[in-house]
Parts: C-alpha cells; sequence; structure tokens
C-alpha cells in the first residue's frame, strides 16, 4: 500500500522511514512537511495538496507534535484516508473522540498507535501476569530532556505534554499489560517557573484489588537512563527495564521477543493489519491517566528549565 507520511522530524527520520522503507507492506509514496522530505519520495507542504494531487495513496501517517494533529488527521479523513497517529493520538480526549466517530461514520481504519506497547518484552510480561494476583507495581521513568528532547519547545508549551509525553509510554504499557484498569486516585505536577507542562511527576493509582500502583517520572535525570516497571505479584516479581526491551522474572531474564525486529516494524504491520480488517484501534487508556493527573494533580512550582 502506498503510504504518505506527515511531519518529517526527529520520530519520522529515526523510526517511521526506516520502518516503512524495510516493511514488505508499504511504499512511501510521498511526504507533507514544511521543512523535511525524503530523497526521491514526492514531497509537498501542504496537506490539502498531497490529498488532491494523489488520489492513489489511501493511508497518511501523521508524525506531527499533538496540538497540530487533529486538524490534519480530520482533514485526511474528510478526504477518505486511513489515518495511522503517533502517540500522543491528539492534544485531548475530545479530539480523539472526534476523530474516532469520522472514521466510524465514514468506514476508515483508525490507528492510535503506543510504541511502547510494541517493544519487545511486552507481550511477554503481559502474559505472565495475566493470572498473577498483583501486590504493588511501581513505574520509573527517569530521563534527560537535554539528551532526547533538544530544542524541542513545542513539549514545555499547553498540549506538549512534558514530561508526560515519555511517561505515557511507561503507562501504555501499563495498561496494556495488567489484567485489571487502574484509575488515578493523586498526582503531583513539578512545573518549571518558566514553562507551561511538568518536568516530573508523581503520581498513585486505584488498583480494583487493592495492590499499590505508583510512578515517578523525571526529566531531570543525568547519567544512567531509567525506564523501568516493577510488579510484585503474591508469585513473584516481574521487573521490565530498557522501556519494555528486557524483562526479568525473580531476577532472571525471561521471555522471547515478539515477532518482527523493532516496535515501529510491529506498528507498521498492525497499521497493514487494521486496514485489512477494516477495524478501528483508539486505546485512549493512557491518555485518560494523563487527562485525570492534570484534573487532579497538585502543581508545584520549581527551578527553571533553560535548554
Ligand atoms: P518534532 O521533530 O519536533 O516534530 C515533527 C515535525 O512536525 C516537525 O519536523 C515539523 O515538520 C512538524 N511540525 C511541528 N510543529 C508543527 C505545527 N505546529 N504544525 C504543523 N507541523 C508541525 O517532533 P518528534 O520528536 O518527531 O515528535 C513528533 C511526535 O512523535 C510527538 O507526538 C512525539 O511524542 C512522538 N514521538 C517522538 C519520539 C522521539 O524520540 N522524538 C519517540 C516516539 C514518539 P515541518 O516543520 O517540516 O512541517
Amino acid at each position: 500500500m502506498k503510504i504518505a507520511l506527515v511531519g518529517i522530524g526527529k520520530i519520522a527520520v529515526d523510526q517511521h522511514i526506516p520502518a516503512i522503507n524495510d516493511s514488505p507492506d508499504w511504499e512511501l509514496a510521498a511526504t507533507v512537511s514544511r521543512h523535511g522530505s525524503v530523497d526521491g519520495v514526492d514531497a509537498f507542504t501542504d496537506l490539502g495538496d498531497m490529498l488532491d494531487a494523489r488520489p492513489d495513496i489511501r493511508v497518511v501517517s501523521l508524525c506531527l507534535p499533538p496540538v497540530p494533529r487533529f486538524a490534519y488527521a480530520m482533514q485526511a479523513l474528510a478526504a477518505g484516508r486511513h489515518v495511522m497517529l503517533e502517540k500522543p493520538p491528539g492534544a485531548t480526549l475530545a479530539e480523539c473522540h472526534a476523530l474516532t466517530a469520522k472514521a466510524q461514520a465514514d468506514g476508515l481504519s483508525l490507528y492510535a498507535t503506543w510504541h511502547s506497547r510494541q517493544a519487545d518484552m511486552v507481550a511477554a510480561a503481559k502474559e505472565w501476569l495475566t493470572d498473577k494476583r498483583l501486590t504493588r507495581l511501581h513505574v520509573t521513568w527517569k530521563e534527560d530532556v537535554r539528551r532526547w528532547h533538544p530544542g524541542q519547545d513545542w513539549i514545555w508549551e499547553p498540549g506538549g505534554l512534558g514530561v508526560f509525553d515519555p511517561g505515557i509510554n511507561a503507562l501504555s504499557i501499563v495498561t496494556d499489560i495488567l489484567p485489571h484498569p487502574i484509575h488515578v486516585t493523586g498526582a503531583t505536577l513539578k512545573v518549571p517557573e518558566n514553562r507551561q507542562t511538568p518536568i516530573a511527576v508523581n503520581l498513585e493509582f486505584h488498583h480494583p484489588q487493592g495492590a499499590q500502583v505508583t510512578a515517578d517520572f523525571d526529566w531531570r535525570q543525568e547519567g544512567d537512563q531509567i525506564w523501568m516497571i516493577e510488579a510484585e505479584t503474591e508469585a513473584g516479581t516481574l521487573t521490565l527495564t530498557d522501556g519494555g526491551a528486557t524483562l526479568k522474572i525473580n531476577g532472571e531474564r525471561s521471555g522471547t521477543a515478539a515477532p518482527l525486529g523493532g516496535e515501529y516494524p510491529r506498528l507498521y504491520a498492525q497499521m497493514a493489519q487494521l486496514i485489512a480488517d477494516g477495524g478501528i484501534d483508539m486505546d485512549l487508556r493512557p491518555m485518560t491517566l494523563v487527562a485525570d493527573a492534570y484534573t487532579l494533580g497538585r502543581r508545584e512550582t520549581v527551578a527553571p528549565f533553560h535548554d
């Protein structure tokens, strides 16, 4: 299938373009970006122009930051195209519901991707937890924002999510691997005095079986980067590290990696399957947790952040 990639920035270059080029399902047929392009691929700066000029391209993948994403997604759906969304699938939940309704009404596929769910050992972790009784789960997601988001001002603006931008990846894994739903009961949002979004967050959740579920996200981490989920159960302790790439049960390496190498090849394989099935996959649970953290969160002002 021919696909157009919109927003040729960091994640498009690092992950989407290689995944599409290596996939037997996809041909990168056009790009839409005001500044970026891909050698040898039909390049547009305006989405409407691409949709008009290339009726042969039936699928559009959006790699923009969350705030502009809704307008682009709605325009593509209105032009009868299937749409794949980078995470988070919008800037607000209401936007995502509107996109779902439009896709449903017009019989189009719509995919809210959560790339971290496709990390090598997430499926194995989910399988192990299926029949275990959880007593405690803690997420530690600590990275250096200067290393991973150099010069990205949008992450500090309203709708940019701040440290929830990586933190929502952890929440996408937790909501996938836990057999029971959780919801936020408390949050502390640490916001630099010169910014709009948090640089660090502490979260507490309700778990229906009474397990203690908590998360710490921090963008001020220097040295070793930590993307870890520890789940204690009555049958032992599961530890997912490296963002879901490594699994240990009671300290011993465990599990077999999911098929297909890499998170983005798996996402594009799923998009191909979704279109074949005529399906919609808009799991908004990770985003609901973030929205509720903003609703309930206690805001603390912390030292200013300068890039
Ligand atoms: P980015 O490089 O800052 O932005 C991607 C592209 O979007 C830009 O190059 C720009 O292209 C376009 N864009 C930016 N602001 C826009 C606006 N207001 N209107 C229209 N187009 C705009 O961001 P990114 O790191 O690739 O992240 C994009 C999305 O991918 C985010 O939702 C992020 O959470 C997700 N993601 C990022 C990473 C990562 O490691 N960076 C990993 C996984 C997921 P033009 O100026 O050429 O139009």
